[in-house]
């Protein structure tokens, strides 16, 4: 019989009950260091008390009011994201994989209005991950992903990753956009560099081409800058946001320059809860805690604890661990032994961390954890792959 919740999810047999900062209490009191902040969520951690404040008093005076009339929380959160990027205008969904639906849209619109509708075709990479909508698997292209549901959306190229030859070769006049993660999460922990971010960002300048950057995971301080593509000293002209952005509440956001979104007029997009007054509640108080140049200048400095830690776990079991990448608090441990085998050790050892593609072991913190807290978790990952390789 099939279960009463679709079983779409391979879950791991835990059940938390409560969150403190960067530790999970499981249904039978024992507590889990949470490495994996829920996908690179819980930018702050659980139950940060300015994050509870804002829900709670949200909460207290209003929840929902669509975007048939204002919301003083979510014109406040785009004023905040504005001031803070190269944006000059933001549009709110819920999720990450609604940003990606929006992104394509307002790249295909943006060259319909300017009178070239020819230019639909959107170039991404394999690896890639922009959500699961038909747009963003579409836009990943991944069998394992798109298996049995086409049609899918026409209008797609995939290249592969750090082809250059490849990507030259693939622009025309038929493409609108490039769609890129400036580090892939779900592919396996894989950035891009800065001199390729810089080529591809000349790239489309050269052939008025815009760009659109999937920084749902990496984005939001993740990698020590407020955004991935600030490391690079260039700005796309759209770019997807969620995860972290909501610290755990349900948000997602579409950024873009005045120019690439001039197109989306009234009625040309929208959504049900997309700003809904809880989730920018949270989203202000998160910008609050994350887009200042003190906060993100200890995440670096963590972040580079964080990584001497991980060479030193690699250094420690050569047999178990190939290399760490990834910037900032966005590492991947690529495994010799199997990711999965790896992953239950660390449950035993009461740690969460989460699986990627190409057999590596993601670390994605709480952007506050402490220096204490990464110390635990070097003790904890190492008695794991202790426990792996001896079996
Ligand atoms: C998680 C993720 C998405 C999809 O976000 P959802 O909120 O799960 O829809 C898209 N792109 C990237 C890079 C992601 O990591």
């Amino acid at each position: 019989m099939i279960p009463s919740v679709l079983p779409t999810y391979n879950r791991a047999p835990l059940t938390f009950v409560k969150g403190e900062g960067s530790w999970l209490i499981e249904a039978d009191g024992r507590r889990f260091l949470d490495m994996g902040a829920g996908i690179a969520v819980n930018a702050l951690g659980h139950a940060h008390p300015a994050l509870v404040d804002a829900l709670t008093q949200q909460a207290q005076a209003l929840w929902h009011t669509s975007n048939l009339y204002n919301i003083p929380a979510q014109q406040e959160l785009a004023d905040r994201l504005v001031a803070a990027t190269f944006a000059d205008t933001v549009f709110f969904t819920n999720s990450g994989t609604e940003a990606c639906e929006l992104a394509v849209k307002m790249a295909r619109r943006h060259f319909h209005d300017a009178g070239q509708p020819e230019r639909t075709r959107i170039i991404a990479f394999e690896g890639s991950f922009h959500g699961r909508s038909a747009a963003g698997i579409a836009a990943a292209g991944s069998e394992k992903m798109t298996k049995g549901f086409g049609p899918l959306l026409p209008g797609f190229t995939h290249l592969p990753w750090g082809d250059h030859d490849a990507l030259k070769a693939a622009i025309d006049d038929s493409v609108a956009a490039i769609l890129i993660e400036p580090i892939q999460g779900e592919g396996g922990i894989r950035p891009l560099s800065d001199v390729c971010l810089k080529g591809l960002r000349d790239l489309c300048d050269a052939h008025g081409i815009l760009l659109i950057l999937d920084e749902v995971q990496c984005g939001m301080g993740r990698t020590g800058r407020l955004f991935a593509h600030e490391w690079a000293g260039i700005a796309p002209d759209i770019m997807m946001v969620a995860k972290g952005i909501g610290g755990g509440f349900p948000l997602g956001a579409v950024l873009a320059t005045e120019r690439a979104a001039a197109a989306m007029v009234a009625g040309t997009h929208g959504s049900t809860y997309g700003g809904n007054p809880l989730a920018c509640a949270v989203g202000c108080a998160v910008m609050e805690q994350i887009a200042t140049e003190d906060f993100l200048q200890d995440v670096r400095a963590r972040a580079g604890y964080l990584r001497q830690r991980m060479e030193a776990l690699v250094a420690a079991h050569p047999d178990v661990f190939e290399a760490v990448r990834g910037t900032g608090l966005m590492l991947g441990l690529k495994c010799r032994v199997s990711n999965t085998d790896v992953l239950n050790a660390c449950y035993e050892a009461q740690l969460c961390a989460v699986p990627a593609a190409d057999n590596v072991l993601r670390l994605l913190p709480p952007l506050n954890i402490t220096e204490a807290d990464i110390a635990e978790a070097f003790a904890r990952l190492d008695a794991a792959a202790t426990a792996v390789s001896s079996c």
